[in-house]
């Protein structure tokens, strides 16, 4: 059984250079250019291959460098609908709004291409350890995959990450190392990480093989609505936008269609590196600490000059979006369309108003927003969308335990007897609540003469109930 080596076949962005390599290489080595994987010459001829199939993401294996079935991983990646919208394009006055709803994939997000690619990749070379630096979807997709592969993962990220982005990392057993603010901080370490342990390379930013996954995101948008007028996409290191570009690119280079779309990058304002570069202004970056948008926080996107060229090329155009924008959007998003995106994606639909209140678009243009990721992945999200009931509702369980403790101060009651007290409760809530005083010794129970138990308050409940008397009256 001889492994066999795939050859990749790069091309210099900047020297259009070219090199063959069975290794993952992302520099050029004659100008330090970026390099990319020249596309495989595929004979493609009608629009219907691309038609999209639930789940079939190795249905365009063709496109990707050669890796034989039996390596190729799988979880149902790909074939994610393009809605149209039902809701806020009417609203908007737009009559040919769609969302490409990439929430659909196993770990909800467009990753799970990546993902799917890269450590299949990994396995048919053998490789037994991956690394991947990364702010959050594609660490989790990566993490994912290698579980099912069998392949260990360790996780490069940032200190401050969507807290179910980790979850799913540490749900899928990786490994996880917290370095640095930014993904830009990341990147220098998991390269020399990767040489130096002999780790698979898949940090988005050091394989360009992420990028030809993504591009299928581009083949499906054909397949099911044809090429749109407008594609609006978020962008962090500006990977995403540039690999859906090269998918539509190249097959207008194949003479499988015949136009293509006009690209819009979206960032956040005041964290907007290349929506900055586009207008050459000077970057300006706030504060970390309260952005809801932490998976496309980087400080030097490291595609940003290509990416302004394409977004100019393109005759498309960029805009950043005030963050509280994207989270009423995310919101309406939610409440009109039923689709949960992450504010990264939220981002995409917020600047399609803006783009409508400018005049860029018109109403019939058919226009697709990617919708990268689920908002269940930034759960502080749902919090601040939820904050109001949120807040009765914790009010609520305190004082209902809060009840408890000042009636059984009184006097020791029994469950039926509580619940008489407190009035509109069940028996079973009641003891739910008891049971939590109990485990948290703030209450005790006492048998009587009866076969009744009664609950007493206990000294230590007795000190709590002081002082949550004291901080309602405090506020
Ligand atoms: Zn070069």
């Amino acid at each position: 059984m001889g492994l066999i080596k795939i050859i990749l076949e790069y091309k210099c962005s900047k020297c259009s250079n070219q090199v063959k390599s069975e290794k993952i290489e992302c520099i050029c080595p004659k100008c330090e250019g970026l390099l990319f994987i020249e596309p495989q010459k595929v004979e493609i001829i009608n629009i219907n291959e691309l038609k999209i199939e639930k789940g079939n993401f190795w249905k365009y294996h063709k496109f990707f460098p050669p890796i034989e079935k039996k390596y190729q991983i799988s979880l149902g990646e790909g074939g994610t609908n393009c809605i149209k919208s039902k809701n806020l394009g009417k609203s908007l006055g737009l009559n040919n709004l769609f969302f490409k709803d990439e929430t659909q994939n196993p770990t909800n997000s467009f990753k799970d291409r990546v993902g799917a690619l890269l450590v299949s990749h990994a396995n048919s070379q053998n490789y037994e350890k991956i690394i991947c630096a990364s702010p959050g979807n594609q660490g989790a997709s990566i993490a994912a995959y290698s579980s099912y592969a069998g392949i260990s993962c360790f996780n490069i990220i940032p200190k401050r990450i969507d807290e179910g982005k980790r979850a799913q990392m540490y749900a899928y057993d990786s490994t996880i190392e917290i370095k640095g603010d930014t993904v830009d901080d990341l990147i220098d370490y998991a390269e020399q990480k990767a040489k130096e342990e002999y780790f698979y390379q898949a940090t988005a930013e050091l394989n360009p093989l992420t990028i030809e996954a993504q591009k299928t995101i581009a083949y499906e948008i054909i397949g099911e609505m044809g090429v749109p007028d407008w594609l609006i996409v978020p962008m962090g290191s500006g990977g995403c936008l540039i690999s859906i570009w090269k998918g539509f690119d190249e097959l207008k280079e194949f003479g499988v269609i015949n136009k293509l779309p006009k690209m819009v990058g979206a960032q956040v304002a005041g964290w907007s590196p290349i929506v900055d570069k586009y207008y050459s202004k000077k970057p300006i970056t706030t504060s970390l600490k309260t952005s809801h948008t932490l998976g496309i926080l980087v400080k030097n996107p490291i595609y940003k000059d290509l990416t302004v060229k394409i977004i100019k090329e393109s005759n498309g155009t960029v805009i950043a979006v005030n963050e509280n924008l994207i989270l009423s959007t995310e919101k309406n998003l939610a409440r009109s369309e039923g689709i949960f995106a992450e504010p990264a994606s939220a981002l995409t639909v917020a600047s399609v108003e803006q783009l409508k209140d400018q005049n860029i678009i018109e109403k019939n243009e058919k226009i697709c927003c990617l919708i990268t990721g689920s908002g269940l992945k930034a759960p502080y999200v749902l919090q601040a969308l939820t904050h109001k009931s949120k807040t009765v509702g914790i009010g609520a369980l305190l004082s209902t335990k809060l009840k408890i403790l000042q009636l059984i101060e009184l006097d020791s009651m029994y469950g039926t007897q509580i619940q008489k007290n407190l009035g509109d409760i069940s028996l079973s809530a009641v003891y739910q609540h008891l049971s939590e005083l109990e485990i948290r010794d703030l209450i005790a129970r006492e048998k009587k003469q009866e076969k009744r138990i009664y609950y007493n308050i206990t000294p230590k409940g007795k000190k709590v109930l002081e002082a949550i008397q004291t901080l309602v009256e405090l506020f």
